[in-house]
């Protein structure tokens, strides 16, 4: 693999499609693994929250159980790259913090996209994941409704990315996890975290590819709405 391919990150949509509620693409999850081994997204209909690890896909459905995925499935958004951490920083007994402000503080800077991982004991996880929608029905709307998961004194994984803030129309802004557990039977997106022993992984991704969808949904909808407001809510 070229350097060049380790440091690009794969977006398959703009994340404004979803807002907007447009949950069905064409993208497959074999394209999705093209372009990389590790990230996030969900599946058509908004079925759960996906995580890419070690090149294997998993999703977390409205159950909060992890699921295995067939390579034909398909994907209203996802964001992938190739994992190759330039640091990993050990925390043995992280000091109070939420894991979310940890990871703020050990980022070089706001304005780069990073891929980060986060193994280790957490001692306190919530998480969610949304149910199937159909689509048209704002990303904000059914987040409302979404179940949200609560773990303690569990091992794992928080796969994810930090996406300067001015890319919000096409990524989620700031840093954006899912969970995994390490025995890979439940996660979801990452809502709070009060880590326990960790290493954080963090890969500098300067370069960005993303697909434009080219379904009559996408090609038709209009963009003028500000969502930055819904996606706050729908992601926090
Ligand atoms: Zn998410």
């Amino acid at each position: 693999m070229s350097d060049k391919r380790k440091n690009t990150a794969y977006l398959s949509a703009p994340v404004n499609a979803i807002i907007e509620g447009i949950y069905k693409e064409k993208t497959t999850i074999a394209q999705i693994l093209e372009h990389g081994d590790f990230g996030l997204g969900t599946f058509n209909r908004l079925d759960g929250e996906m995580v890419v690890m070690d090149g294997i896909v998993y999703q977390m459905k409205a159950d909060g159980k992890a699921y295995s995925v067939s390579m034909d499935e398909q994907t209203p958004f996802a964001c992938v790259t190739f994992f190759a951490p330039d640091t990993t920083d050990e925390f043995p007994d992280p000091p109070g913090e939420d894991l979310f402000s940890l990871v703020q503080r050990i980022i070089p800077s706001d304005n780069m996209l990073y891929a980060i991982r986060i193994d280790g004991t957490f001692k306190h996880v919530k998480a969610r994941s949304v149910p199937p929608q159909d689509n048209y029905r704002p990303l904000v709307e059914v987040a409302r409704e979404q179940p949200e998961f609560e773990y303690t004194d569990i091992s794992g994984s928080m796969i994810g990315f930090h996406t300067p803030q001015f890319l919000s129309g096409v990524s989620v802004p700031g840093i954006h996890l899912h969970f995994l557990s390490d025995d890979k039977t439940c996660g979801g997106h990452l809502l709070a975290c009060d880590p326990g022993p960790i290493s954080v992984g963090i890969q500098h991704v300067p370069q960005l590819t993303m697909g434009l969808p080219m379904t009559l949904d996408f090609l038709t909808m209009g963009f003028e709405r500000d969502t930055a407001k819904d996606l706050e809510e729908a992601e926090r």
